[in-house]
């Protein structure tokens, strides 16, 4: 069975290191070759709107999953048109999470706590937003933001000009600034028969909007079931195949959904060694139509995301039990080039060792676990 791939990052390449063993193939499509998936896997190169390069990609694959969001829905769904080939998971729970507002409607639908927010296409609705809402608030692109990317903070009604000014000409959406206590996300598979693995709440820790940091399991267990039945609401309501995510703000006992994810997740990278079944493994086994793994923690994980330049090798390495994963990405500013885990016995030893570590990769930054 091939998988076909649309978007051949890091989180694709994981995919096919968990599908290989089960015997599955992988075809990605991405712009270049020279990307983490391509190290190891044939890639279509070419637009991803390239209908002829979707119907290729259609026509080569049994099952066609993607790595990344912002791709062409409508030439997707065109190119699987009168196949047999199917899409996991479905268009419709990747177009909702393209769009923020539609995101937000979702989650609202479905009875999940989430954000306050308003559709700004100028001034004017901004002003409105801002009366209606309060500050502070943050005014986010409709699409395309990723990595606190596209979103500026609006501390007073004065600084609404220069904030509408910053986004460019694009739809916006205006939310309320949570005042939260921390953010935690949740990760889920569902099966092509319906049944649904949950993992371990995981607790993450960001600087500059980008992760650094996940820990898991996350030890509340009111916010894991909270959390687990948001999740499998919006799975069924999809009728959803694959791993999605959902992030959340904790605010005391209460959780506000932030924003979901229709794929593997990076807050979910622990689990290739701290979980019985790995998201990527669960992900291919979901879409493949084959039986879901125990998603059980085996200890106590901390998962911390090399970015913007790889650290030495060795160094990291010398650090027992320490699993080094280098997506062999240029180093540039900002970007994610690996990532490194550390399964411990105990969730204070975790701690300690991860707060080591991360003031030797980043002394700049006060992240504590
Ligand atoms: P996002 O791209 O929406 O996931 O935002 C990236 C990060 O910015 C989040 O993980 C939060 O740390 C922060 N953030 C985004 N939206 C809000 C909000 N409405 N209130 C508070 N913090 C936010």
């Amino acid at each position: 069975m091939t998988i076909g791939v649309v978007g051949s990052g890091q989180l694709g390449a994981m995919m096919a290191l968990a599908g290989y063993p089960l015997g599955l193939d992988f075809l990605f499509l991405d712009r270049t070759s020279h990307t983490p998936a391509g190290r190891f896997a044939p890639v279509l190169t070419g637009e991803f709107t390239d209908r002829a390069l979707l119907r290729e990609l259609a026509a080569r694959s049994d099952v066609i999953s993607f790595d990344w969001e912002n791709i062409a829905v409508d030439a997707l769904r065109a190119a699987t048109r009168g196949t047999r080939t199917r899409i996991s998971p479905p268009l419709r729970a990747l177009a909702a999470a393209q769009d923020r507002m539609a995101e937000k409607r979702t989650f609202e639908r479905l009875g999940i706590a989430t954000t306050r927010y308003a559709a700004v296409d100028s001034p004017g609705r901004l002003q409105q937003a801002i009366r209606r809402i309060g500050t502070p608030g943050v005014l986010k692109t409709r699409r395309l933001g990723y990595d606190g990317k596209g979103q500026v903070i609006v501390r007073t009604p004065a600084d609404a000009a220069a904030a509408f000014a910053a986004l460019a000409a694009v739809p916006l959406i205006y939310e309320n600034l949570v005042p939260f206590d921390y953010e935690v996300s949740v990760i889920g598979a569902r099966g092509r028969d319906g049944e649904v693995v949950i993992y371990p709440l995981n607790r993450n820790y960001h600087a500059g909007g980008i992760l650094r940091l996940t820990v898991a399991p996350w030890p509340a267990p009111q916010l894991h079931r909270a959390a687990s039945a948001s999740l499998r609401r919006v799975l069924d309501a999809f009728g959803y195949v694959g791993v999605l995510a959902i992030e959340f703000f904790v605010q005391g006992r209460r959780l506000i959904a932030n924003e979901m994810a229709p794929r593997v997740h990076n807050s979910g990278h622990w689990t290739i060694e701290g979980a019985l079944t790995s998201q990527f493994e669960n992900h291919v086994r979901a879409i493949s139509g084959l039986p879901l793994g125990s998603p059980a923690a085996r200890g106590h994980t901390a998962m911390i995301n090399l970015i913007g330049e790889m650290p030495d090798r060795r160094g990291l390495l010398v650090e027992s039990g320490l699993h080094l994963h280098d997506y062999g990405k240029e180093p540039r500013p900002g970007r994610k080039l690996g990532h490194c885990t550390l399964v411990e016995s105990s969730a204070s030893r975790r701690d300690s060792r991860a707060r080591k570590l991360l003031r030797r990769l980043c002394p700049q930054l006060d992240i504590k676990p």
